[in-house]
């Protein structure tokens, strides 16, 4: 059993009516369920596969879910990264093996299945590319349209192309997310889509699974954990579920909640520096990262809480510490990432550096998609292959040349 639940005033709606704002303040909802009435049996969760779906009675879904086995990420030790920044425990949940190549299907697996339950025939998004990619596979999945707004010229290749692939109808905005995300929301108010941006609480509940699977693959909780922030859904999601489980009694100790931005687009970062009680939007926001370029995060609410309540921080990496970091998880420890995604460990480099992160803390930073999703960003860093005669002695001349 759950609810919806106003963030802001608190005010109460029924399950099953199609909502994202409060009609009596605006702010977003989230879903609540009767934690004193759910009973988690930690040893039925370790017997079923690690997913998003082990978790299902923390979850909204009451139908046969929506699925292309999302979840059950991998969760890797960084010793080498680790041993030169001075943190033994440092790790990565790596995000970018989810089906779709980002966590975006953890929203979308719990999202498209509440379209639905709740009888939605189409559903609809802006996106910065991710969102857009796995609401297109996960439509395609149920069986319903997609409908998906990009800020053009702004979204990495490999986004795009799944999201074509995935039959979604992608329009081009000549303009930024966040008015991508303003005009899709006045469609599915208007025309009956149904908008899975992270203003739907349901998607929202299917992310926080990260932080599940992270406290059973680490078998305790983590000290820390480190979240990219764009329009800050992911951090406020997985600060929910730990709050959850801290209810049901099955939490051995709060993490502090960590968001990184790009230093282009940092409105979280300077409310947190500054202990503003909002976010004052950044107009123009600009970056490499471009699954973070975000000025005005609708979920900055959320996540300021998230961060202040568990005594966590935030801080701001410039794109080439971002660039730098992709590169180290690549060449260092094998891991392919997105831009954005180093942005997490990257921050994590900086804060150690300033004297913010103790070295003995267990830290589990989320590195959120996929290397393969923006190759020009990586062919851009990478020198092209050398081209040579198809001939042995070719061969030789080069290696001797090039080492
Ligand atoms: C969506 C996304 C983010 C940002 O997540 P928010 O919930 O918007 O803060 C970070 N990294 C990648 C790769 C993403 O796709
Ligand atoms: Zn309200």
């Amino acid at each position: 059993m759950y609810r919806l639940v106003c963030v802001g005033c608190g005010t109460r709606y029924p399950p099953d009516e199609v909502i994202y704002n409060c009609t009596v303040c605006g702010h977003l909802l989230a879903v609540e369920y009767d934690l004193d009435s759910i009973t988690i049996e930690r040893q039925a969760w370790e017997r079923r596969p690690l997913s998003v779906w082990r978790y299902r009675e923390l979850l909204p879904v009451s139908i046969p879910p929506v699925t292309l086995q999302e979840g059950g990420t991998p969760l890797y030790h960084l010793t080498r990264i680790g041993e030169e920044i001075g943190l033994p425990n440092l790790y990565a949940k790596h995000e970018g093996m989810n089906p779709t190549g980002s966590f975006k299907d953890r929203g979308m697996t719990v999202g498209v299945s509440m379209a639905l339950q709740l009888k939605k025939t189409s559903v609809a998004c802006a996106s910065t590319g991710n969102t857009s990619a796995s609401l297109a596979a996960y439509a395609a999945r149920a069986g319903i349209p997609a409908v998906v707004l990009l800020p053009a010229g702004k979204v990495a290749l490999g986004k795009v192309a799944q999201a074509l692939m995935h039959g979604a109808r992608v329009l081009s905005i000549r303009g930024n997310f966040d008015r991508a995300l303003e005009m899709v929301h006045e469609l599915c108010l208007s025309h009956g889509l149904y908008l899975l941006n992270s203003v739907n609480p349901f998607r929202l509940e299917g992310q926080k699974t990260i932080g599940f699977e992270v406290l059973d693959q680490l078998g305790k909780s983590p000290d820390r954990m480190v979240l990219p922030v764009g329009n800050a859904g992911n951090i406020s999601a997985v600060y929910k579920g730990f709050v959850e489980l801290a209810h049901l009694g099955v939490l051995d100790g709060m993490p502090m909640m960590t968001g990184i931005q790009a230093a282009g687009s940092a409105p979280v970062v300077r409310a947190i520096q500054q202990g503003l009680a909002e976010v004052e939007p950044e107009p123009r926001p600009e970056t490499v990262a471009t699954a973070i370029r975000i000025g005005a995060p609708v979920n900055a609410e959320k996540a300021l809480a998230a961060i202040r309540k568990t005594g966590g921080c935030a801080e701001a990496v410039t794109d080439d510490e971002i660039l730098a970091m992709q590169r180290d998880l690549a060449q260092k420890e094998g891991i392919g990432v997105e831009p954005a995604s180093a942005a997490s460990v990257a921050g994590v480099k900086k804060l150690v550096e300033t004297g913010v992160i103790d070295r003995n803390e267990t830290i589990v930073c989320v590195v959120t998609g996929h290397l393969l999703k923006d190759p020009e960003t990586v062919i851009r860093q990478c020198k092209a292959p050398l081209e040579i005669d198809a001939d042995l002695p070719s061969l030789l001349s080069a290696l001797q040349s090039c080492s």
